[in-house]
């Protein structure tokens, strides 16, 4: 067990952002990640909090390339300020960027190209080389590796080649898994993973505790809720301005199915949920912490920059969190903890 002597409590907090644009290649960069990207960071500056910042090299690298937005300046500037200030550079990646071309205004993205779980291991090697370097390039560090990585879609599975890949360049968290996860038309279950702890290691497969992986999983925190209760309206937002609208018929058919279920995971996103159903989330876990307080509970949260609207619910709720003594760290500050329980 960890006894960490003047802890204040062993909850600590992550916030992780998916610095992106839309999935299917549309949006501006400084719209949907230049501004709220800077505006979070000075919001996190006033509290003195750190996030940690999941960019998506694949569609940095081809906007770039293809000159298709004048803002790419821009954010690869912040990237690098990010680097320098301490907040935490992970790697975030959307494979079907990677032979993405521009062509009569639009992105056409390859979408067989889509998990990069499900690529030969040559083609996985190749786009996580790339992407290092461009990353390198970015923050202006040729020694840089990122500690975390976060699969695009959450797709981590099957998680054997493609772990192992990201392995051998050194990168040691995964953070894709929130328990309870199914999408039939991906092939992705994460419904096994809910017996398992706030962390765990793994090697072949992320669902399983490993103790003598090479990977740490930690997971983005969910709670399993009834249906209903995924439709606030703060989320329904959401999902009418960017929802299924441009999906197959099948597709909506089998992502129907995901739905049926008597619970559904909903996750912490910071963007998303209110304050109100934050704070009954976090409340949850203190009251775990008070039954038993030795156990290190690392909480992961998700964001996305393109949804990034209510900056008064993540200024109250830093202000929920440094009043029960939580601190938000990045996964760089959790590391050592990590690794101080899972080796006991
Ligand atoms: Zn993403």
């Amino acid at each position: 067990m960890l006894d960490l002597p003047g802890a204040a409590s062993l909850i600590d907090f992550v916030f992780t952002i998916d610095y992106e644009i839309f999935g299917n290649g549309t949006g501006a960069l400084g719209e949907l990640v230049y501004e709220p990207a800077k505006r979070l960071k000075d919001l996190f500056q006033k509290h003195k909090a750190k996030f940690v910042v999941f960019v998506e090299v694949a569609e940095f690298e081809k906007i770039e390339a293809y000159g298709t937005d004048s803002a790419i300046d821009s954010v690869k500037k912040q990237i690098r300020e990010f680097y320098i200030d301490d907040f935490e550079i992970a790697l975030h990646l959307h494979p079907q960027w990677v032979n993405a071309r521009y062509e009569r205004g639009q992105w056409q993205l390859d979408l067989n190209e889509y998990n990069l779980c499900v690529l030969p291991k040559a083609r996985i090697s190749q786009i996580v080389d790339a992407s290092l370097s461009y990353l390198r390039g970015v923050v202006g560090q040729p020694a840089f590796t990122p500690l975390s990585f976060r699969a695009g879609n959450w797709l981590f599975q099957p998680t054997k080649t493609a772990a192992s890949v990201l392995a051998e360049k050194g990168i040691k968290i995964d953070s894709s898994v929130f328990k309870g996860g199914l999408q039939r038309k991906n092939n992705l279950d994460y419904r096994r993973s809910l017996k398992n702890g706030y962390y765990w290691r793994f090697s072949d497969d992320v669902n399983e505790p490993d103790e003598n992986g090479p990977w740490l999983e930690v997971p983005i925190h969910s709670e399993m809720v009834a249906p209903w209760r995924m439709a606030t309206s703060k989320r329904m937002a959401y999902n009418n301005q960017y929802g299924a609208t441009s999906q197959s018929t099948s597709d909506r058919l089998i992502r129907g199915l995901d739905f049926l279920r008597l619970r559904y995971p909903l996750k912490l996103d910071f963007c998303r949920m209110t304050l109100h159903e934050m704070i009954s989330m976090m409340d949850k876990i203190i009251q775990e912490e008070r039954k038993d307080p030795k156990v290190y509970r690392p909480i992961i949260s998700i964001g996305h920059t393109k949804d990034l609207a209510d900056f008064e619910t993540v200024d109250s709720f830093l202000s929920f969190l440094k009043a029960n003594r939580i601190e938000a760290v990045t996964f760089n500050n959790a590391f050592p903890k990590l690794l101080a329980q899972v080796a006991n």
